[in-house]
């Protein structure tokens, strides 16, 4: 069985001791491609550094509501030429944080739109990171309608966004959160269609029960398979195999 992880951060300093070993070590366990996720223009030019060093991994550029000290025009321009690489699959994660942020709500919406215009420019997809802004970030995606669509990654168990997100043409992506002891589990991922479903683990962070606090990395990104598999009366080899092709399909590889 093979596994796609949508969503990785191999490129965080928490890697730094042990890289060249995890990224073996999840390999041999069927962890078998990954999307390493840029968030900042230094983080996004390490990202496509290791996605050029590994056959199996594939990254992704973009400038995150969270690290918005880096929004500037000649960064815009960095993201952009990072992201004419063809190993550069999408653009993320971008979108809305106002859990962390509150007060720079108008900077965030013009940050992550002047993206979504760099993403339909070089016709990629989006991976949108969303936190207390619903509302907000479904506006701006109505409004400012994406070429190639996009994942909504670490989905919020908001049934509500999952179903705009949807008629939007998104893809949802689960992580460890859908392990955690919480009821909203299980409506989120049976509103999902199979065709639209993708597992991710957003590691080192997220870390799936029973590792709860531990360094995350992609081979738990099984027991996120396994989760669906639970929920959606699968076997774990039908979950692997649709969101496999699915994260193929949205990332054109
Ligand atoms: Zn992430």
């Amino acid at each position: 069985m093979e596994f796609f992880d949508s969503h990785s951060h191999y490129n965080d300093e928490k890697y730094d001791e042990d890289r060249k070993n995890i990224l073996k070590e999840i390999y041999n366990e069927g962890i078998t491609r990954t999307v390493c996720i840029g968030y900042n223009v230094e983080k996004s030019k390490f990202a496509l550094e290791i996605a050029k060093e590994y056959d199996y991994i594939y990254a992704s550029c973009g400038i995150s509501p969270n690290d918005i000290e880096d929004y500037n025009e000649e960064n815009l321009k960095e993201i952009e030429n990072l992201a004419k690489d063809n190993k550069i699959v999408a653009i993320g994660e971008i979108g809305l944080d106002y859990y962390w942020n509150k007060d720079n709500k108008e900077k965030q919406k013009e940050l992550f739109i002047k993206q979504i215009e760099i993403a339909n420019s070089l016709r990629k997809p989006i991976i949108i990171h969303t936190r207390d802004a619903v509302a907000d970030t479904i506006q701006i995606l109505k409004e400012h309608p994406v070429l190639e669509k996009g994942i909504f990654h670490c989905c919020p168990l908001n049934p509500e966004l999952i179903k705009d997100g949807l008629k939007l043409g998104f893809y949802i992506s689960f992580s460890g959160n859908i392990t955690f002891k919480n009821a909203k589990s299980e409506r989120a991922v049976l509103e999902v269609p199979n065709e639209k479903i993708l597992i991710e683990t957003d590691c080192p962070y997220l870390t799936p029960e029973p590792f709860r606090g531990r360094r995350n990395d992609s081979k738990k990104v099984k027991l996120v398979a396994e989760k669906i598999a639970e929920i959606k009366n699968m076997t774990l080899e039908e979950v692997s195999k649709t969101t496999y092709e699915n994260a193929n399909k949205i990332f054109k590889i």
